[in-house]
């Protein structure tokens, strides 16, 4: 054999799967982020008599964010995880996450379509195994949510004649904060109802931005229900709080360190600049007139959706009431959110809550939602989160927003209940209920007569709910504080409809009407 045959031999075997398919771990990339990555072991084993597969073992670590200057006392977090993997096809890799939860997390050849990894290849939690496909392989804690995507989205929905767009702020880094407002600029902003989300304070808490999205998509979608919200509703909605922590690809802090989910009582040489525009901002904005609600948009560990409501004591009875009406109504009919997931803390100074509930007491239900990565409603037989059911989860949360803020459009007619003839109704306001408004009927005896007066806009069959306020301690009951369906109503045009009942069928209770198409 000739030296160059000799040389053209051994360039063969390299390249055949030796020199030039290393495994390699890398993270240069946006929101990209691993700590270490430590090779346990590797070896060779026989998959068939004829073939040996590469069978590799790594401890990797999640990377934590800089030490919280402000905080002094706090650890800092780590969690995100979101990494590429060269050299992998063929062989079987196990990865063991250390320091974050590996349960069912994602993966994607082409760092665009991600897919969960399957049960029988994350049995056993923070251990992933599998052997992979194709050389290249990207692996994340959820489908990364990053400042790239929210560009190419912000630029649609700037297109929207229901949105304006301005940046408020700057981060440490120097990115944009930016703020949208969505209303329908044709109708009379004095009479309108106020919203403020915001999100991604926590970057690493990916699929919040993704429920976020989709709730704005549907706002802008044209329907029936979503134009009747932005005549009568102003949304401003600041989809990135944190850019710098998204972009960087950290998980609870800001580039600082500091975690400005809990900055907001700070003096202000160590309030951090992305919460003094958010600050500046909501001053501003509610000098007129208070927000009525406030969103705060989260994601948790924990396989369940949540709302963090405040309790009375740290606030109000009233209070407590507007915050479980707004959960029982993000409740109702919702297949991921079931009562028993409610969570509750007193309200600190420290939280974006406790700063709005200082400024404007009642007038103003600020709450954090948090929506989880894995599944809902502590049940991992059932749905695990994606796209799919956050986007549903979206319109729900939409329909909830609208009948909290009582809303009322051809598509999700609302109507308030009056007594007819003389009766043994009073009018009580009592917040140890569930219940719209200011008061609601309450009676002790029976054959009460109430009625409502319902314009049905088009020939069809509507169905037809009545609130069923209870008592606000009773939450976890899933038969009070919903919209129950009492019967239905077919028209064949146009018409205005009246509707009767009686105080046996409310159990005593009278309060909001609902009809749906
Ligand atoms: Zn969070």
């Amino acid at each position: 054999m000739t030296t160059r045959k000799v040389f053209i031999l051994l360039l063969n075997i390299f390249s055949s799967g030796f020199l030039f398919s290393q495994v390699q771990f890398s993270s240069d990339f946006e929101s990209a982020s691993i700590g270490s990555v430590k090779l346990l072991d590797s070896v060779w084993i026989k998959s068939t008599p004829t073939d040996s597969m590469l069978s590799l073992s790594y401890e990797i670590s999640s990377r934590f964010d800089p030490l919280n200057p402000v905080d002094t006392s706090l650890s800092p977090s780590a969690r995100w995880y979101y990494f590429r993997i060269t050299g992998v096809k063929g062989k079987q890799l196990f990865i063991n996450i250390r320091n974050s939860e590996a349960i069912r997390p994602f993966y994607s050849y082409d760092n665009k379509n991600f897919q969960r990894f399957e049960y029988v290849e994350n049995i056993n939690k923070g251990q992933i195994n599998k052997i992979f496909i194709q050389d290249t392989v990207y692996i994340c804690h959820f489908i990364p949510y990053t400042c790239s995507h929210l560009n190419k989205k912000y630029a649609e929905w700037a297109g929207s004649e229901y949105v304006k767009t301005e940046v408020i702020g700057q981060s440490q880094q120097g990115r944009d904060i930016r703020l949208m407002t969505l209303t329908d600029r044709s109708a009379d902003d004095a009479n309108k109802k106020r919203v403020w989300i915001h999100g991604r304070v926590h970057p690493s808490e990916h699929p919040s931005s993704w429920h976020l999205e989709f709730l704005i998509d549907k706002l802008l979608d044209g329907s029936v229900h979503s134009r009747a919200l932005l005549a009568n509703t102003i949304f401003y909605i600041v989809p990135f709080t944190n850019p710098d922590g998204v972009y960087g690809g950290l998980s609870r802090s800001a580039s600082t360190g500091v975690n400005i989910e809990i900055n907001w009582d700070r003096p202000d040489p160590l309030t951090m600049p992305e919460v003094k525009a958010l600050r500046g901002k909501i001053e501003g904005l509610t000098k007129e007139k208070p927000f009525d609600l406030f969103l705060n948009m989260h994601s948790q560990i924990s396989g369940t959706i949540t709302y963090w409501i405040h309790t009375a004591e740290s606030t109000s009875e009233l209070m407590f009431r507007k915050q479980m009406l707004l959960s029982a109504l993000t409740i109702n009919d919702n297949p991921w959110f079931a009562p028993a997931d409610l969570s509750f803390s007193d309200v600190a100074p420290r939280y974006v809550e406790g700063w709005i509930w200082n400024r404007f007491g009642n007038n103003t239900v600020a709450v954090t939602f948090e929506t989880p990565y894995t599944y809902y409603k502590d049940n991992k037989n059932g749905e695990w989160v994606s796209l799919d059911n956050l986007k549903s989860l979206a319109n729900n949360s939409l329909f909830a927003i609208s009948d909290y803020l009582g809303v009322s459009s051809d598509a999700r007619i609302l109507a308030d209940v009056k007594v007819s003839g003389s009766s043994g109704w009073k009018n009580v306001n009592d917040d140890s209920m569930a219940y719209f408004g200011n008061e609601c009927l309450i009676t002790d005896k029976a054959r009460q007569r109430v009625s409502a007066k319902v314009k049905l806009p088009e020939a069809g069959t509507y169905k037809i709910y009545t609130w069923v306020a209870g008592a606000v301690e009773n939450w976890s009951d899933n038969l009070i504080n919903r919209w129950k369906e009492v019967g239905s109503v077919t028209v064949s045009k146009k018409r205005t409809y009246k509707w009767r009942g009686t105080s046996d069928q409310l159990n005593g209770v009278a309060d909001k009407l609902l009809f749906l198409k």
